[in-house]
């Protein structure tokens, strides 16, 4: 094997290290993304929640009120029993006929409040199920991503076992050097010189000196000699025909 073909096999590895670093890192986002539209859903349950929380106060409030008009009107009457002037007793008449329209009117009131609250019950049941159903899908979704992170880092231990073994191929100081430097900025780091004398990494033509080095460099490998580094004169790829 020459040094070039050791070099594309330890960058087929490379490759795939890539791919699973970055499924690893793009992984716990997703799963933070889906928990995160839970909690817009929790949300809604809580605010339902305290919807039916708001109409039972109000419904226990106007009974407060209602009983305390009752109260009201029941020591009006009273008094009213012991008064010994019409005019008086007229008084009172008048009075509690005023308590008593503020009574009706309030007890239509707690009628109509009442009636808000099957609705709020209905809106925390609903909101409820949507949670459930949501709540459930994410947990699924949840568990299939911590299943994929496990297999993924399974795969990724094993890539980078694969790799200390293909690096051992790689006996040329001058290329691993090299291509250590450049695989931070450019990837893939090794690409093929095309037979129009183009280099595969950035597409630009190359000079036909380039060609011929390549040619060359071949050669040697066929031979068995060391081979030489021929880079791309755009952007610094190694090249190989
Ligand atoms: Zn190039």
């Amino acid at each position: 094997m020459t040094i070039v073909e050791a070099l594309i096999d330890l960058q087929e590895v490379d490759g795939r290290i890539r791919e699973l670093e970055t499924e690893l890192k793009d992984l716990p986002r997703r799963k933070a993304l889906e928990t995160a539209r839970l909690s817009g859903v929790s949300a809604d349950l809580q605010a339902a929640k305290a919807g039916q929380d708001y109409a039972q106060g109000r419904v226990k409030g106007i009974e407060a009120d209602a009983d305390a008009l009752k109260e009201k009107l029941r020591q009006l009457k009273a008094t009213q029993m012991g008064l010994k002037s019409n005019k008086e007793y007229q008084q009172y008449s008048i009075q509690i006929d005023l308590v008593q329209h503020e009574l009706d009117t309030l007890e239509n009131t707690q009628i109509a409040a009442m009636d808000d609250l099957p609705s709020a019950q209905a809106r925390i049941t609903d909101a409820q199920a949507r949670f459930d159903e949501q709540k459930s899908g994410v947990d699924a979704f949840c568990a299939e991503i911590d299943e994929r992170i496990a297999a993924v880092q399974a795969e990724l231990a094993e890539a980078q076992k694969e790799r200390a073994e293909k690096a051992k191929a790689v006996t040329d100081p001058k290329f691993v050097l090299y291509y250590e430097r450049l695989r931070t900025k450019r990837w893939p780091v090794v690409a093929a010189l095309t037979h129009d004398g183009v280099c595969d990494g950035c597409h630009l033509v190359q000079p036909p000196s380039i060609g011929q080095l390549a040619d060359a460099n071949a050669k040697l490998g066929e031979e068995g000699k060391p081979q030489r580094i021929v880079a791309c004169t755009m952007c610094g790829r190694i090249l190989y025909r």
